[in-house]
């Protein structure tokens, strides 16, 4: 069986998940003889190749976040929802309690601890979209793995069934502890 391609990516999310992703300890190296990790945030490259299992963590947030997720979209045959934020908008989505407006204002002009009172305005910097989203309400989602953070060994169990051309039983995903 020829090695397969996985990517992690980061989207509006904590990092939380990837904490978990590398608590799946001496498992990484299952992983690895069954899949090279091409794009991560730390194996990092401006381009996002063509992967078979593509794991993203975080909400979309952001207009350079949607246009990542359909870019990852159109190049990941599997694409994971990976923790609360990405499945359901989690923490990330609280933002959407207010309107985009009022957040930015919070944060860049009425925050104690925003001295210079402006509102960044340039083309280097991500503009807020007006609602936080989960991934599927953007793009097609195949698998989803809940928890915030998901557990390691849920991360490991459907990593696993997926690279071993296995379709992750949900009833078994179901009994491994979410996070
Ligand atoms: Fe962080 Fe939890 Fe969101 Fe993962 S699901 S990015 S751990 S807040």
């Amino acid at each position: 069986m020829s090695k397969k391609k996985i990517a992690t990516v980061w989207l509006a999310g904590c990092s939380g998940c990837h904490m978990s992703l590398l608590d799946m300890d001496e498992r990484i190296l299952d992983v690895a003889k069954l899949a090279d990790i091409v794009k991560s945030p730390i194996v990092d490259g401006k381009n996002f190749p063509e992967v078979d299992v593509a794991l993203v963590e975080g909400a979309v947030a952001s207009d350079e976040h949607l246009r990542e997720i359909k870019h990852i979209r159109e190049h990941s045959k599997i694409l994971i929802s990976l923790g609360d934020c990405a499945v359901t908008g989690n923490v990330a989505s609280l933002r959407n309690l207010v309107t985009k407006e009022a957040a930015l204002a919070r944060a860049y002009l009425e925050a104690e601890s925003n001295e210079q009172g402006v509102i960044p305005d340039s083309p280097e910097i991500q503009k807020l979209i007006d609602r936080v989203m989960p991934l599927h309400e953007v793009v097609k989602v195949d698998y989803y793995i809940p928890g915030c953070p998901p557990s390691a060994d849920l991360i490991f169990y459907v990593l696993s069934e997926i690279l071993n051309d296995r379709v992750p039983n949900l009833d078994q995903g179901k009994k491994i502890k979410y996070g």
